[in-house]
């Protein structure tokens, strides 16, 4: 199938609407982006790429990287994994802290902070720089070195991190986190500051469109059971209390993150970003699902 008139078609049709929410200003640093910034970018399983709008330039990655996080713990633990945290949607916002009690200190899935937070310290057991395993999984993944951590973002939000924090140290009291709390939330800021555009984003996760394999089919980083389990969190989880929402109107598993960007899989077939600031009242990409929804209606590709 030829996306790109879709693609662009849409995007035009966008631009003339108008453009609702707020950038997220909870983080100092983000808050300073371009609210009308818009791009957009497919990767098909033929590795053909099509794009629109601010597709070329970087903008922080946020919560999108826990599944690049959790597709690393996963790989080396499997199963074991699910000690610490679970599978289950919260229907609650991504820094809720009441539930995270009533479970005894065991997030209810990896995408929430707290249970990215658990992930990260897993990591840190598992690797001795983990930093270094994050960023060149992302670059090999993206056939493409020029990603980065973005430090004026990671101390912008670790000056305001006040809820990680908390939701942090009441896991380290239930014995859900091995390492120094402060070592583990500023491992969590970095990975959260890391800068990718469209391309770069849509390129990484066609291993998660390609069963576990990169998008030049040079490397593998998950079988192809664990692909279809980091899908279905993704489909059940990644967009917190608004993923029924998703699933109803876009029908695809994806991951947005409120530097504004949101990726979305169709298995066996494509990549898909999406990047545009505004917020809705959820914490994801106004524009962005808009766009999603519209695509997946016109092209009908869903995987319902
Ligand atoms: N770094 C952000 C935070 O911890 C990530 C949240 C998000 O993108 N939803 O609040």
């Amino acid at each position: 199938m030829d996306y790109g008139e879709t693609i662009e078609r849409i995007y035009q049709q966008l631009l003339l609407e108008k453009n609702y929410g707020q950038v997220a200003g909870y983080i100092p640093e983000l808050a300073t982006v371009d609210s009308e910034k818009f791009g957009v970018c497919l990767i098909d399983r033929r590795n053909h790429c099509y794009s629109a709008g601010d597709w070329q330039e970087q903008f922080s990655i946020q919560s999108i990287i826990k599944v690049v996080t959790l597709s690393l713990a996963y790989q080396k633990l499997d199963a074991q994994l699910w000690q610490r945290v679970g599978v289950e949607p919260s229907g609650t916002p991504f820094n809720n802290l009441s539930r995270l009690e009533h479970d005894y200190g065991i997030p209810r899935n990896p995408f929430s902070n707290a249970g990215a937070i658990v992930v990260c310290d897993v990591l840190m057991e598992l690797f001795s720089d983990p930093r270094e395993v994050v960023i060149t999984m992302l670059r090999t993944l993206a056939a493409d070195e020029d990603i980065h951590f973005t430090r004026a973002i990671a101390e912008s939000e670790k000056s305001e991190g006040y809820r990680n924090m908390a939701l942090a140290y009441f896991m380290k009291s239930m014995g859900n986190i091995k390492h120094e709390v402060e070592d583990v939330l500023d491992f969590y800021f970095d990975v959260c500051s890391i800068a990718v555009n469209c391309e770069q984003l849509a390129r990484i996760f066609m291993y998660l469109a390609k069963h576990g394999r990169s998008a030049d089919d040079r490397h593998s980083y998950l079988s192809r059971g664990q692909a279809k389990r980091i899908n279905a969190i993704m489909l059940t989880c990644g967009f917190y209390d608004e993923a029924g929402d998703f699933a109803f109107r876009v029908g695809l598993p994806g991951k947005s993150g409120v530097g504004g960007g949101i990726v979305a899989v169709m298995p066996g077939e494509f990549s898909l970003s999406v990047w545009s600031p505004r917020l809705n009242e959820k914490g994801n990409s106004y524009r962005g699902l808009r766009f999603l929804e519209h695509f997946t209606d016109a092209t009908e590709q869903t995987i319902f």
